[in-house]
């Protein structure tokens, strides 16, 4: 009798091992994991939306034993766990060695969104995104971090559409047996419970804990049946119902979180707030002090001491302000608290201490009781300094404190299997050591590395795994399965043309139909029949903006009845996973928003190492980042005051570069069939764009500017 190929023991170690990695999004920016997880069921991989936790729930104990006993599968499950155990062991880290203070107390950021990957669906948009990617690279760097948030438990609404092409919000539960989370549990394996008080109520919380590589973030949970429904309902929806429901959820999440911390033990040194939802946690910690004894000044100087704000829009819908009514109302408990009375309270939010009128700002708070404070872009920190200037009185407006760190994202997360692949191959198993590195992508430049043959080569897998994406997902949204349906949907977008990509919020700053100003001309572009341009547009507007739904019913509108169907098309229900098909598949990344409103963006910096061009307005990072040769400007270093003009110029200057420079670059073709300045831009990209823009420089500077110095 032949031996199995594995004992016992091994065999439940494997079985615990692929337990233990579905549960940690490490796996989210591991290919050879999620390999795993694919090869164990192809079909659920796709239909359960590469949901890990879920595949695992689909394959019984008894197929994962047998499965196992293939030698080659369990094999690359042994490598894959011990690449995972030996990253969470690793102990020379970037972290352990510049700051070491802050593994035994951490940095603890606070987040109304964090968006991690397409089964966690509790962002809204970039601001989670970001949050997402910033404890992402906390845990490579190995940096003392814990994230705080929501358990949303129907989390941001999957986008559909009636006749009329209008946006309708679909609100899936959301099932946390199937999702990467776990109870938080205490030491006799009960529900930790928190309450914290709101209005007049005790409102009881729990908390599901996500494992992001070597970081933990917790999310708080009301939906308990000791509390009154509405409560429970807090934790409903990202952003979900009016004011008064925003500033319990954001109760919740300030106060509530901090109260959590305390009960599992951790002591952070910095609490960095990711936005003003956050930063009633400031209240929670003067009241802890005021209760040790210190006297109230005391105790706002020690807070501000702890506390680290970013500010993410210069957009006003973008502060939360409460009235007078709700914040004696939802801190009915918290001001008795603190011994203050409803106008001292208001006077933490408000620039005009003593305003009656003024109501109360979410980021006058931060700003009051943080020692520090940054926007995400160059622009974006002169624009908030001008902005909160008032503020300061006694300062001008250079003066005002508040810097600026320039959004990035984790280039892992990111990227997708071709390009991986690629590299590879090209510097064999080690290959992500140093991905973020300047020398990582300095080689791009030299076509003795890599040539223009094999970069184009990538470039069409890439365009056609999007193109083919897109043929499946226009096929489900038309909900028509006939056979003659699948073959004209087989025949949708051209593989060989230039594809330019939008997709972001509909936010109305960012302007997503400014293309179609110009529509004749850009119907006469995208019908040249030896240069065609084709789009590709997704995106959500938020449900209760009329005016970004309107946006979308119009180019829905366009990619159906006009002479634009077929070279425009609108993918339904953008999020995580339609994103980086997008990026990674479009030679060209549009962005036009009106200046100087889009304070950083990131969805153009997930492009570069895929070899897409950003085509954008000098705004956020891109002002920084376009150097003249590795992508292509929208109008210039400036922009008027006046909206409608900004809009006439801009739609003009846009037209004018993509007819000038973009398509002729794009189409000018060497003998080989190759477009050699379209390829030497791309290389530049690479080699200025990536290492700049990324989350572990980033998170390096946090540390630096923020968490560590004093
Ligand atoms: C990156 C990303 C964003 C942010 O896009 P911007 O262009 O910065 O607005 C929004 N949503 C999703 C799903 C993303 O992946």
């Amino acid at each position: 009798m032949t031996k199995p190929a594995l004992s016992p023991t091994e065999l439940t170690e494997l079985i615990v091992g692929i337990n233990r990695l579905a549960r940690n999004l490490w796996w989210t920016w591991n290919q050879e994991a999620q390999e795993i997880f694919h090869e164990l069921s192809p079909r659920s991989w796709q239909n359960l939306y590469h949901n890990a936790v879920a595949v695992l729930r689909e394959v019984s104990d008894k197929e994962l034993r047998v499965r196992l006993q293939d030698q080659e599968f369990a094999q690359r499950v042994r490598e894959a766990l011990h690449k995972f155990e030996a990253y969470l062991n690793e102990q020379d880290t970037w972290g352990r060695q510049n700051a070491p203070q802050l593994q035994a107390n951490p940095v603890a950021y606070f987040s109304a969104e964090f968006g991690f990957h397409e089964t966690l669906p509790i962002a809204a948009g970039g601001l989670g995104i970001l949050a997402g990617d910033h404890a992402k690279s906390a845990s490579d760097l190995d940096l003392g971090f814990v994230g705080i948030s929501l358990y949303y438990r129907e989390g941001y609404f999957q986008q559909s559409f009636n006749h009329e092409n209008w946006q309708i919000e679909v609100y899936p539960l959301l099932n946390p047996k199937n999702l990467p989370v776990e109870p938080v549990l205490d030491a006799k394996g009960e529900p930790v419970i928190g309450t914290v008080e709101i209005a007049m109520a005790q409102v009881y919380f729990r908390a599901w804990r996500v494992n992001v590589g070597r970081c933990s973030v917790y999310l708080l949970d009301t939906d308990l049946p000791d509390n009154e429904q509405r409560y429970r309902d807090l934790t409903l929806r990202v952003y979900g119902g009016d004011s008064t429901t925003r500033i319990m959820q954001e109760i919740l999440l300030g106060v509530g979180g901090v109260r959590l911390l305390r009960a599992l033990g951790i002591e952070p040194s910095v609490f960095h707030m990711n936005e003003g939802h956050a930063a009633f946690l400031t209240l929670e910690l003067i009241r802890e002090k005021l209760a040790e004894g210190k006297s109230f000044p005391k105790a706002v100087a020690a807070t501000r001491d702890q506390c680290i704000f970013t500010t993410h829009t210069p957009v006003e819908a973008g502060h939360d302000r409460f009235s007078r009514d709700l914040i004696g109302y939802a801190l009915f408990k918290m001001h008795s608290q603190l011994k203050l009375s409803v106008s001292d309270l208001m006077a933490l939010g408000q620039v005009e201490e003593e305003s009656e009128t003024e109501l109360f700002c979410m980021t006058v708070l931060a700003l009051k009781l943080s020692r520090a404070a940054n926007g995400v872009s160059e622009l974006h920190g002169q624009v908030s300094r001008r902005m909160w200037q008032p503020l300061f009185p006694k300062k001008p407006v250079d003066q005002v404190p508040i810097g600026h760190i320039t959004n990035g994202i984790h280039l892992l997360g990111w990227m997708k299997g071709p390009v991986r692949r690629f590299w590879r191959r090209k510097l064999g198993p080690d290959w992500e050591k140093n991905i973020n590195a300047t020398e990582f992508w300095a080689r791009m430049a030299d076509p003795e590395f890599i040539s223009d043959e094999e970069i184009w080569a990538l470039r069409y897998k890439l365009r056609r795994e999007l193109i083919e994406f897109t043929r499946r997902r226009l096929l489900i949204q038309g909900q028509r399965l006939t056979v003659g349906d699948f073959i004209a949907f087989d025949h949708l977008l051209n593989p060989d043309a230039l594809t330019i990509g939008f997709a972001r919020r509909f936010a109305t700053y960012k302007r997503a139909p400014l293309i179609f100003q110009q529509f004749d001309n850009v119907v006469k572009l995208a019908a040249d029949r030896h240069r065609p341009v084709q789009f590709i547009f997704a995106g959500k507007a938020h449900p209760k903006d009329e005016e970004g739904k309107r946006y979308i019913q119009h180019i829905l509108h366009l990619s159906k009845f006009t002479e634009l169907k077929d070279h425009l098309i609108f993918i339904e229900n953008y999020d995580v996973h339609v994103a980086r098909q997008m990026v990674s598949g479009c030679d060209v990344w549009l962005n036009n928003p009106r200046r100087p409103l889009e304070a950083s963006g990131t969805s153009g910096q997930k492009t570069a190492c895929h070899g897409c061009l950003n085509l954008s307005i000098l705004d956020g990072w891109w002002r920084e980042g376009y150097d003249g040769s590795n992508g292509f400007a929208i109008g210039d270093d400036s922009h008027p005051d006046n909206v409608e003009e900004q809009d006439r110029q801009d739609s003009e200057n846009l037209y004018r570069v993509l007819t000038e420079e973009v398509i002729p670059i794009f189409y000018n073709r060497d003998a080989q069939g190759i477009p050699r300045r379209w390829i030497a831009k791309i290389r530049q990209a690479m080699v200025t764009l990536v290492p700049q823009f990324n989350t572990w420089r980033m998170v390096q500077d946090y540390a630096q500017k923020y968490y560590l110095a004093r």
